[in-house]
């Protein structure tokens, strides 16, 4: 089998692993290598044609492929990063430090010097929520409905459903309503949107969708193709209401229920988060093994691209600094305090700035955001208007950081 040496390996060209390619490259190592399985970078911006990305990043506002294309650009300046595409990392052998990839020029054995893991995240599919009914043709996760009417020009059916209000179910209401898809209702089962305020507005209340909050589907009817998607109402258990039942004649339901890190490659020797089950990391991107680095939806799920992008730099950075030499900091445990759902990362790594991304477990009109080392108040915000659906970004530079266990809480303000 023919061996590459190289400084940096990124798994996965997406906004994560092209921002690491770019902190990488701009350290000066010699050769940062990105596999990706798809023919293009990107990832999953390329089918995300709304507008909605990079107005941290840029300061302004694009579309999903002109995100990618500004940082593909970017990249090509930099002649110590080689992009592979349509080439699939089949397999880490974490003790002879080697990554086994697969592609039609045949199978190739990478050595690298330090490795950065940017794989993204899966869609839950329908097994993941036990939806009772009949398995017929018409179900679709999100992504595959938006790869469809955005890439492959196919149209997924005539009337939907859709499952889950975070934001990718309500970009999908627009665009399948866009399509001429009659889009009968979007089904939550929590008491409140998954999604942020803007995509409410924007993708339902513009189209006049209905959403429908705490409500759940009960059955899913249908042969051959979906005929009827039968949701209810539910109880403070999550139990539907018995008599509440609406039936909507639909050829279509789409199921946007949550993303999960993309960690099968890793899990096994990688320490994973048993709640987001993402790879857990230091505010250096460094996972649990010193030389391997991860980023973007791999290691928690994020709002904004523009963090993605932030974070992948960051690994690429750091994973430059370990081909240098330099040597691992101590770590100390990033804790969830009372409200707290998301937090990440999971350690601070000394001599780093920290970026912390957090969500709240319950929504809070006004909440004080308190991030506590020891008796050292690192921040303490207001903030309104708290939701699980709207993750929250505090940065804390290194000055102010000093050693210990840190602890983020919020409360009630
Ligand atoms: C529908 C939708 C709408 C969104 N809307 C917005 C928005 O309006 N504004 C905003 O800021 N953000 C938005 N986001 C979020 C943002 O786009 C994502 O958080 C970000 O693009 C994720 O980047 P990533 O690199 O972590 O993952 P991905 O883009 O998923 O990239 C991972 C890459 O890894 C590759 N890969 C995985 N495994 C392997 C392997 N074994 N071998 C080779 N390659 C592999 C995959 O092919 C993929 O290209 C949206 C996301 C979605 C899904």
């Amino acid at each position: 089998m023919r061996e590459i040496p190289v400084d940096v390996l990124i798994i996965g060209a997406g906004a994560a692993g092209m921002g690491a390619a770019l902190g990488a490259a701009r350290e000066g190592v010699q050769k940062v290598v990105v596999i990706e399985r798809e023919d293009r970078s990107g990832g999953i911006l390329n089918q995300c044609i709304h507008n909605g990305f990079g107005l941290h990043y840029f300061r302004e506002e694009l579309t999903g492929p002109e995100y990618a294309e500004r940082i593909r650009s970017i990249l090509r300046d930099y002649e110590n990063v080689e992009f592979k595409g349509e080439q699939f990392v089949k397999q880490i052998d974490y003790k002879n430090k080697t990554v086994v990839v697969v592609s039609r020029e045949g199978i190739v054995l990478y050595k690298p010097k330090t490795l950065i893991v940017a794989t993204g995240a899966r869609e839950r599919p329908m097994g993941g929520i036990l939806l009772p009914g009949t398995r017929p043709a018409g179900i679709f996760t999100a992504g595959v409905a938006q790869r469809w009417i955005n890439l492959e020009n196919r149209k997924p059916g005539n009337r939907a459903v859709i499952i889950g209000s975070g934001d990718i179910g309500l970009i999908m209401a627009r665009r399948l309503t866009l399509e001429g898809i009659k889009v009968e209702a979007v089904v939550e089962r929590m008491p409140y949107p998954g999604g942020l305020e803007r995509n409410i507005r924007q993708c339902l209340k513009d189209f006049d969708i209905p959403l429908y909050l705490s409500h759940t589907v009960i059955e899913v009817r249908g042969k051959d193709r979906v005929e009827e998607v039968v949701i209810a109402e539910l109880d403070d258990n999550f139990k539907p209401i018995a008599g509440t039942e609406k039936v909507f004649k639909v050829d279509t339901l789409v199921l946007s229920v949550g993303l999960i890190p993309q960690t099968n490659l890793f899990k096994d020797f990688l320490q994973t988060d048993p709640w987001t089950k993402g790879i857990m990391c230091t505010s250096s991107g460094r996972t649990s093994m010193n030389w391997i680095f991860a980023a973007g939806n791999c290691t928690v799920i994020y709002d904004l691209v523009d963090w993605v992008t932030e974070e992948g730099e960051k690994a690429g950075k750091y994973a430059a600094f370990f081909v240098k030499k330099e040597h691992e900091m101590a770590r100390f445990p990033v804790e969830k305090g009372q409200n707290i759902g998301i937090l990440f990362p999971n350690y601070y790594e000394e001599g780093t700035n920290l970026s912390l991304y957090l969500r709240v477990k319950k929504p809070m009109e006004r909440g004080i955001v308190r991030v506590k080392q020891r008796n050292n108040l690192l921040y303490n915000k207001l903030h309104a208007n708290l939701m699980p659906s709207e993750m929250i970004n505090v940065r804390i530079p290194e000055p102010k950081i000093g050693v210990g266990n840190i602890v983020v809480e919020v409360i009630e303000a």
